[in-house]
């Protein structure tokens, strides 16, 4: 990184698939990076086993319970790294003076205040944690102008169309942009099909290897919905200028299209380091563990609509963007609880788009301008969400 000896790298959510992609690349460049900040939620053991490997400055567990077998943990291993625990670690951590990157790998509205902390200190700031854009992607995105921030877009079609766009005075002549899908699990099913799958089912995704509850969304097509949020947030594109092209091979991760009819994509394979590469070096390239792309090995790339008869919940994604205002937050936090719920075994996968639209109806969308209105509807969207699962039992 330009300026810098060494780029000092906090990644929050380092337990998890991203984190562990995270820490792999950073782990390649001894002399140009460190993981100085690890965070995670509540594993303590796993936290402590990565702070052995990579030795961060700090350690923070969000479950404060966890405190002190993460401090004794750290103790026993002969680790000068500091304990801290609690949410509010987190955030002062991944603003403070200790890091110049974040990368925001925290799954869920869990992962906002964070991210938002990160932005309004100017870090380099990574984003894996879609749901943080989603819920509050305007404020989000006004964080980092105003703190300075660079947001390096970690979500692979994100961050293909980051690296479509020209560099100077991002969409210029752009038209549209088209996001691809792999289709998750159950591509090509139809609705009937889809009452019994299992959580395990669902979660065995055909490309990717992510963390469970992307994976559920992959297979509703809830990802694909809130990547569009995602996207119109980052590029700044109304909905209509983002389109969804399902791609079951994962191999073309998004493209750009421009008001000449050229269009422009990034092609690799489905591996998260490449992006995670892209952002912690940026603008320069630098080795991530990836191979190169053997076209030839692969031998066809095919292309097919979304099926929103299938899997509503493409669908009900846009409809949350054009309702606006609390809309996508409504959405997003009722996708969280019946996603857990599924995942539990509590609700059938079909309940899922069912509970998400259920909870839309119940809460109209209102203004949200502020982060108290958005947290307000995140909560009681849960409460909606969560009271009308025994309405759907499994
Ligand atoms: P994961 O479940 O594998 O990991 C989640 C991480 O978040 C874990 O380290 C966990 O300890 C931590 N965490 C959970 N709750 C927390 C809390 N309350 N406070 C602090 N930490 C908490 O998930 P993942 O697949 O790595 O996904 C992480 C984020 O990246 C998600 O927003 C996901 O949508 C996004 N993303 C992931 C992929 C992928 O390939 N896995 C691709 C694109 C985007
Ligand atoms: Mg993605």
């Amino acid at each position: 990184m330009a300026g810098l000896l060494m780029q000092r790298v906090a990644i929050l959510g380092a337990t998890g698939s991203i984190g562990a992609s995270a820490l792999d690349v950073v782990a390649r460049h001894p002399d140009t990076m460190r993981a100085s900040v690890l965070a995670a939620g509540s594993n303590v053991a796993a936290l402590v086993a990565l702070c052995r490997r990579h030795r961060p400055d700090d350690a923070v567990i969000a479950d404060e319970s966890g405190f002190a077998a993460l401090r004794d943990g750290l103790a026993d291993a002969g680790l000068a790294t500091r304990a801290h625990a609690g949410a509010a670690a987190i955030d002062a951590l991944a603003s403070g003076p200790g890091c110049d990157t974040v990368v925001a790998a925290i799954v869920g509205a869990a992962g906002l205040d964070s991210t938002l902390a990160a932005a309004r200190a100017g870090k380099r700031l990574l984003l894996a944690n879609k749901e943080s854009l989603v819920l509050a992607g305007e404020l989000m995105m006004a964080a980092a102008r105003e703190g300075g921030a660079q947001i390096i877009p970690i979500d692979s079609e994100h961050n293909a169309i980051f690296q479509c766009l020209p560099r100077d005075g991002a969409g210029a002549g752009v038209r549209r942009i088209v996001l691809t899908a792999s289709g998750g699990p159950f591509r090509g099913r139809d609705r009937a099909t889809l009452a019994n799958v299992t959580p395990a089912q669902a979660v065995a995704h055909p490309k990717w290897s992510m963390g469970p509850k992307i994976s559920v969304d992959s297979a509703t097509l809830m990802n694909k919905g809130l990547e569009v949020i995602e996207a119109c947030h980052l590029f700044g594109l109304p909905p209509e200028r983002v389109d969804v092209l399902v791609h079951p091979q994962s191999l073309v991760h998004s493209l750009v299209e421009f008001i000449d009819g050229s269009t422009l994509a990034q092609l690799g394979l489905p591996d998260m380091r490449t992006a995670l590469a892209v952002g912690l070096g940026w603008p320069e390239r630098v080795q991530s563990g990836v191979a190169g792309l053997d076209l030839l090995a692969h031998g066809r790339l095919d292309f097919e609509a979304p099926d929103t008869a299938a899997f509503p919940c493409l669908r009900l994604a846009y409809a949350a963007l054009a309702a606006g205002g609390t809309a996508p937050a409504v959405l997003n936090a009722a996708n969280e609880v019946a996603v857990s719920a599924f995942l539990q075994g509590r609700v059938g996968f079909l309940s899922i788009p069912v509970l998400v639209e259920e909870t839309l109806e119940a809460l109209p969308a209102r203004a949200a301008d502020t982060l108290d209105a958005l947290r307000e509807a995140d909560n009681e969207a849960r409460r909606v969400a969560s009271a009308a699962l025994s309405r759907h039992p499994a």
